[in-house]
C-alpha cells in the first residue's frame, strides 16, 4: 500500500527534464554510459517515479547506495547493472551474487572475508564487484598501490569474482578548489596507471561536479546524481549550466479565512497581523520535510505572486499571507514554477543554510510523488 495518495500536498517529478538533463549531461561530458545515481529514495525525489523517467531518458546503469535499495529495484523489473556505491558487509555477499548485483571492494580485508562466505558453486554465475579507489575523498576506497595491485590480482585468480568496474570519487569537483582536483586525478593515475584493466571493465570517475565543470578525466562511464535532477551542486559558485529542475512540491489551500490586526498566527506567536489579512492555511508541514526554518520565505500563488510563510511551521500544516480572498483548493507551488516565477531547491537550502540535495532528501515519504 502507497504511504500516501489522498493528499492535497504532493510532489510532481518532470519526466521531460530528466529526459532533457541525461541527454545534457551525457552529451557535455562526451561519456558513453551514463549511470542514474538513484539513491535515498533517489534523491528524495521518489525511487519508482525516478526510475522510470531515468529508464526513459536512457540512463544504462543505476547506483544506489545500499543492498537494500539495488533489490528494491530488482523486484521493480530493473535488469540495467546497479551498482551500490557503499560498503555491503561481506555477510551479504550471497544476497547481492542472487540479485546480480554488483558492489564495492574497497579493501583487500573486505575480499579476504567475502571470499570465506561466498559459495564454490556459484562460478558458473561470478559476484561482480567494483574495485574503489580512495584518492583523497577518505571515504571509503583503496589508498595504496600494494593493496590496490594485490586486490586487483585476488580478485581476477578467483573465479566465483569479476571485476566489473573501478571508479574513484571526487571531492570539491562542483567547487573553486582546482588543484584538490588535479590532486586526486594526479593521485588516480599513480595508483592506476600500473593495472592490467581488461576493455570491458568500466571505469568511473565523475560525478555531476566533475561531468559539468571539468574535462571529463574517463569518457567511458559517469556517476550523475544532482544534475540529472537539474540541481547545480555548485550553488551558484561556476558556470550556470543548461540543466532544468525536475521537483516542485505543491498543495492546495485547505482553508481561507480573514482576521483582523493584532491576531497572532501558529504556536508561539511568533507573527502577529498588522493589519486585516486574509490568511491561507497549507496542508504540510516539517514532517514532510518543509522545514521549521523556511518560516518567512515564500510559496507561489499560480499567477506568481508570493505568498509568505507566516507564523511557525506545524508538523502537518503552515500558514500563508494571501493578498486577497483566493479560493480554497488553489494550489500553491512550494517548490517549481508558476506564473513565471520560480522557488528552487537552491533557494531553500539558502534559507536552510545546506545544500540542495539536503533539502531534497527530507522531504518525506508520506507527500504523494506523480511523474508528470
Ligand atoms: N558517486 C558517488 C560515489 C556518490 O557518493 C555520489 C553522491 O554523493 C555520486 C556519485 C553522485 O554525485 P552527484 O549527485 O554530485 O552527481
Amino acid at each position: 500500500i502507497p504511504v500516501s495518495v489522498n493528499r492535497p500536498a504532493w510532489i510532481e517529478i518532470s519526466k521531460s527534464a530528466v529526459a532533457h538533463n541525461i541527454k545534457f549531461v551525457r552529451e557535455f561530458s562526451g561519456a558513453k554510459r551514463f549511470m542514474a545515481i538513484l539513491k535515498a529514495n533517489a534523491y528524495g525525489h521518489g525511487l519508482p517515479q525516478m526510475v522510470e523517467a531515468a529508464r526513459e531518458g536512457g540512463a544504462d546503469a543505476f547506483g544506489v547506495a545500499t543492498l537494500d535499495e539495488a533489490i528494491w529495484l530488482r523486484h521493480f523489473g530493473v535488469k540495467e547493472p546497479i551498482l551500490v556505491l557503499g560498503i555491503v558487509e561481506a555477510e551479504q555477499v550471497k544476497l547481492a551474487w542472487k540479485h546480480q548485483i554488483i558492489v564495492p571492494v574497497a579493501n583487500l580485508a573486505w575480499l579476504k572475508s567475502a571470499q570465506k562466505v561466498f559459495p564454490m558453486e556459484s562460478t558458473n554465475k561470478p559476484l561482480l564487484v567494483a574495485l574503489a579507489v580512495d584518492t583523497g575523498m577518505t571515504r571509503i576506497g583503496i589508498r595504496t598501490e600494494n593493496e590496490l595491485q594485490e586486490t586487483f590480482n585476488a580478485i581476477n585468480r578467483d573465479p566465483r569474482f569479476k571485476l566489473h568496474s573501478i571508479g574513484m570519487h571526487f571531492a570539491t569537483a562542483d567547487t573553486n578548489n582546482e588543484a584538490y582536483f588535479e590532486q586526486q586525478l594526479e593521485r588516480w593515475h599513480t595508483l592506476t596507471d600500473e593495472l592490467e584493466i581488461s576493455a570491458d571493465v568500466w571505469r568511473h570517475l565523475a560525478n555531476s561536479g566533475t561531468a559539468l565543470w571539468h574535462k571529463n578525466p574517463s569518457t567511458d562511464a559517469i556517476r550523475i546524481g544532482a544534475a540529472m535532477y537539474g540541481i547545480d551542486s555548485s550553488q551558484g559558485a561556476l558556470e550556470k549550466r543548461d540543466l532544468q529542475p525536475v521537483l516542485s512540491l505543491k498543495a492546495k489551500l485547505v482553508q481561507v479565512k480573514q482576521v483582523e490586526a493584532d491576531v497572532s498566527v501558529s504556536y508561539g506567536a511568533t507573527y502577529t497581523t498588522d493589519q486585516p489579512t486574509w490568511i491561507g492555511t497549507i496542508p504540510l508541514g516539517y514532517a514532510d520535510g518543509y522545514l521549521r526554518k523556511l518560516q518567512g520565505g515564500y510559496g507561489l500563488l499560480p499567477d506568481g505572486r508570493h505568498v509568505e510563510i507566516i507564523g511557525r511551521i506545524a508538523m502537518d500544516q503552515c500558514m500563508v499571507a494571501l493578498p486577497e480572498e483566493i479560493p480554497v483548493g488553489t494550489v500553491i507551488t512550494l517548490i517549481g514554477s508558476a506564473g513565471g516565477q520560480h522557488v528552487t531547491l537552491e533557494d531553500l537550502a539558502e534559507r536552510l543554510e545546506t545544500i540542495p540535495y539536503e533539502v531534497a532528501t527530507t522531504l518525506s515519504v508520506r507527500l504523494p510523488r506523480y511523474l508528470v
